[in-house]
């Protein structure tokens, strides 16, 4: 199967965005990491969720390279930052984090349409309504901090509230 019908730019650059997903699932850990060490369980335990659904999104990926004969090589992943200030501050990173993915595949879906690589469209139409998701997810959470504005007990009401995510 391998060199079928390969349109290697494409590819790559897909290529390329796995290793941002797994980095994705990285920050989100490292986030998780912070909340649960502060005694913010349930924002840990949707940052985890999170990191885990990252996880599933770099496997999509792969899948799809891998069905069309395409030979993925695992990309080195960053470390992510470990320290920070307050859950708003992750929040927020969260936030800024989502819209660069969106824009990253925004720019694969235009080279998948200048390309006429119909299946990659298909694929990444996927990805496009889940960005819509994600952005909105994560600017819930921020919008309800800005809100909040530092008060303990309303951060941990919120923090009861995301630990409740399925
Ligand atoms: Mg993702």
């Amino acid at each position: 199967m391998e060199g079928i019908n390969i349109s290697t730019k494409l590819f790559a650059a897909i290529n390329k965005q796995i290793g941002f997903e797994l980095y994705s699932g990285y920050l989100y850990k490292s986030m998780a990491i912070y909340c649960k060490l502060n005694n913010f369980k349930g924002m840990a335990s949707w940052l985890n969720m999170q990191a885990h659904e990252e996880n599933e999104h770099a496997e999509k990926m792969m899948e799809h390279l891998i069905d069309r004969g395409y030979k993925v090589v695992l990309p080195k992943i960053d470390e992510p930052p470990s320290n920070f200030k307050s859950v708003t501050e992750i929040f927020e990173k969260a936030f800024e984090h989502e819209k660069h993915v969106t824009a990253n595949i925004h720019k694969l879906y235009k080279l998948a349409v200048a390309e006429e690589d119909y299946p990659g469209q298909i694929m990444l139409q996927w990805f496009i309504k889940e960005q819509v998701e994600e952005e909105a997810n994560a600017g819930e959470i921020v919008d309800k901090l800005k809100m909040i504005n530092g008060n303990l007990g309303a951060i941990f009401m919120l923090d009861h509230q995301l630990g409740m995510r399925k």
